[in-house]
């Protein structure tokens, strides 16, 4: 059965949820006190409607606590947006997701509730930067801290080697969870898989052992 999100403020960055999710068979139902906002969103959402999320008695009518989660992707207006994340867990909403501007912002709609605090503008940079300084790491997740899992181009010196040769776990104290060539995934490599041109290695461990493998030529 598909769930039923509503997502406040329709910019960038809560479009681009709104219709990853309704892409994916998803219920959405798109809010935004802007009118033109609304009227752009229609193609990526189930319904859009114009309403004020500051406001208590149109959350009511909208009837905001049958979603399943909320996200409020209000853009610069703070004050709206803690405001917003407040009404929301007072009237009920389970799942309250909200994008923070800065770590204060953050901090604040944790303590007014929030279940899942994210940082678009924050988070990207880390990404960028850390593809730049490792151009071999094509994606990564971060597990914790320390631990990362993430894809790999084969370094060059690696090519036509067996995953027994390279013996990884050995040498770099790493673990190879699947191996992608393009789009297919191959989850359960044999140890006599050879290294071809192309092929990306996914391999979970520890950040400073990823970052050793990562920039091999
Ligand atoms: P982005 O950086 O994601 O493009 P914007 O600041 O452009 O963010 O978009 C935020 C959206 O949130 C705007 O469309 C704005 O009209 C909407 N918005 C701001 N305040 C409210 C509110 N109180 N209720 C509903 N929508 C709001």
């Amino acid at each position: 059965m598909a769930n039923q999100y509503a997502v406040i403020g329709l910019g960038r960055f809560g479009l681009s949820i709104a219709y990853k999710l309704f892409e994916s068979g998803q219920e959405v139902l798109g809010v935004d006190v802007n009118e033109e906002r609304v009227e752009e969103s229609q193609p990526y959402a189930t319904h859009s409607i114009i309403a004020d999320s500051t406001d208590a008695d149109a959350l009511k009518s909208i009837g905001i606590r049958n979603f399943d989660t909320v996200i409020v992707a209000i853009g610069n207006d703070i004050q709206a947006s803690i405001l917003s994340v407040l009404l929301l867990k007072e009237l009920g909403v389970k799942k309250v997701i909200a994008k923070a501007l800065n770590k204060l912002h953050g901090q604040v709609l944790k303590k007014v509730g929030a279940d899942w605090v994210v940082f678009p503008e924050r988070d990207m940079g880390i990404r960028v930067a850390h593809q730049l300084l490792s151009p071999n790491v094509l994606n990564f997740i971060e597990l914790s801290k320390n631990y990362s899992v993430e894809e790999v181009k084969i370094p060059d010196r690696m090519l036509y080697k067996t995953l027994r040769e390279l013996d990884l776990r050995a040498r770099y104290n790493l673990s190879v969870i699947a191996i992608r060539h393009e789009d297919e995934i191959n989850i359960s490599p044999s140890p006599d898989k050879k290294m071809d041109d192309g092929d990306v290695l996914v391999v979970i461990g520890e950040n400073r052992d990823l970052e050793r493998f990562a920039n091999l030529k």
